[in-house]
């Protein structure tokens, strides 16, 4: 159902995404493995309409999303989070998705003050946000603002913020990034409890204990292309895989490692674009 077909990203002179070719399923958990700078974050931000691809066609249940621009395709179903935590530490939590629900529109505001309606349209989507951080468990947070809160709240915020519009689907960018052990299963519980029929979830991820131990099917990305996909037991044998990315022994740990120190976000004020890079 979210299809890259023939993909290619260049930066310049580097290809970061050599002529992909992918089909991602709903009902199941993807997930998106491969060594940094293997090119996982450009696929994820050329299907959100950060980045343009060079050519190619990218599909959501065979709708083209390639053409489209950001908000366009958030309201065709696809949402995702960052590898970054890029939230509004100025808005409440509630506030930050909220925002993911409105439709900007000229006269927005104005109609929203005048007309009874939006109020109970209002509240409708506030409902909505609150019922979606009741689920993930950080409903006592609505009130704060985004910025005061701990880092693993925050990358719950953003996965608050990346399903409460009930997408198609859902791009999960180093969500365990940072996170300690506790955390890390709580979130995979959260991953789990996301699965439906009707919804793609895509994980990328460096903790490979969480892939193999929620996804169902498995991508290897390697400099800009696909090395293989299959079903976690199929990848774990590979042995191109095995070469090109757990490698020398120990690399896999040295990798993991790295993600868990990393603890980047970007700030943002309320205003602000979010697809800036
Ligand atoms: P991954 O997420 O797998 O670590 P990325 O998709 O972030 O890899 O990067 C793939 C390659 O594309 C890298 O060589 C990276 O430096 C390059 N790249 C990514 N974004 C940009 C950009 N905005 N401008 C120039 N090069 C970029
Ligand atoms: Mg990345």
């Amino acid at each position: 159902m979210l299809a890259f077909e023939n993909v290619t990203k260049r930066f310049g002179a580097l290809t970061a995404i050599s002529d992909v070719s992918l089909r991602i399923r709903a009902g199941v958990i993807t997930a998106i493995i491969g060594p940094n700078g293997a090119g996982k974050s450009t696929l994820v931000n050329m299907a959100a309409g950060s980045y343009r691809a060079t050519s190619g066609r990218i599909l959501l249940d065979g709708a083209k999303l390639h053409d489209l621009p950001k908000h366009r395709i958030a309201r065709a179903g696809l949402s995702r989070t960052y590898q970054n935590i890029r939230l509004f530490d100025g808005l409440t939590v509630l506030q930050n998705l909220e925002v993911a629900l409105v439709t900007p529109h000229v006269g927005g505001l104005i109609a929203d003050i005048v007309n009874p309606a939006s109020w109970t349209k209002a509240r409708q989507r506030r409902d909505k946000c609150l019922a979606t951080l009741e689920r993930l468990g950080i409903a006592q947070h609505a009130a704060k603002l985004a910025g005061n809160l701990a880092y693993g709240q925050q990358k719950l915020v953003e996965l608050a913020r990346a399903i409460v519009a009930e997408p198609r689907a859902v791009l999960l960018d180093e969500p365990a990034a940072g996170l300690n052990h506790g955390e890390t299963a709580e979130l995979r519980q959260h991953i789990l409890a996301l699965k439906s029929p009707e919804i793609a979830i895509v994980l990328i991820e460096h903790d490979m204990k969480l892939v193999m131990s929620v996804s169902d099917e498995i991508i290897v990305m390697s400099r800009g292309s696909v090395l293989a996909q299959g079903p976690p037991s199929s990848i774990r044998s590979n042995v191109d895989v095995q070469e090109a990315y757990l490698g020398q022994p120990g690399a896999i740990h040295d990798i993991e490692a790295a993600a868990r120190g990393r603890r980047n976000r970007v700030r943002l004020r309320a205003g602000e674009d979010l697809a800036w890079h």
